[in-house]
């Protein structure tokens, strides 16, 4: 078992055999996957991992050496942190920290629990609108909420991306259907 004391927090993508992004897990996964010779490393960490036997690299990314079929997820699951991640913890009225979800058309008049009729608010604008819609306030949202889109979003979630990742992750893939 290797002595790995990687950077808090840190974790490591995985790629399939086919240089599809599939999950992100610890650094510590990641170098026994390589060390199991179940995976090959493509893009080093900062840092060095010893093991009794062994010294690599901090693995960033690493690819399996066996094809994995996956189930394909195409929607991203609705939760709070991932409303808050979409919308960039902002109130989506008034731009201020965001605290709380707001259902745009208000869920007591029949709005759905659903990306398109979230977005994250801030306390008093959650309040102050109550049970109105922005409409009858007077009030705009910059644009329609909608439901994240992309490999990188399927993968991330809510994480933020290492800036070592971003040749595997393309942010600006289309939407697949
Ligand atoms: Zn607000």
């Amino acid at each position: 078992m290797p002595d790995i004391r990687p950077t808090v927090g840190s974790g490591a993508l995985v790629l399939n055999a086919t240089y599809e992004p599939l999950c992100v897990v610890s650094v510590r996964r990641a170098a026994i996957l390589v060390l199991s010779a179940k995976a090959v490393c493509v893009a080093d960490g900062e840092g060095i991992l010893h093991s009794a036997r062994n010294a690599l690299p901090v693995p960033s990314v690493v690819r399996l050496t066996r094809f994995v079929r996956v189930p394909y997820r195409t929607h991203v699951g609705l939760s709070r942190r991932a409303i808050f991640a979409r919308d960039g913890w902002r109130c989506a009225y008034c731009r201020g920290p965001a605290e709380t979800i707001d259902h745009v058309f208000p869920r007591s008049r029949g709005g759905r629990h659903a990306w398109e009729n979230v977005v994250a608010a801030c306390a008093r604008c959650n309040h102050t609108k109550g049970d109105k819609t922005p409409a009858e306030l007077g009030w705009r949202l910059p644009a329609p909420p909608t439901a994240p889109k992309g490999i990188a979003w399927r993968v991330l979630g809510h994480r933020a991306p290492d800036p070592r990742w971003a040749d595997w992750l393309d942010l600006r893939e289309p939407e697949a259907a």
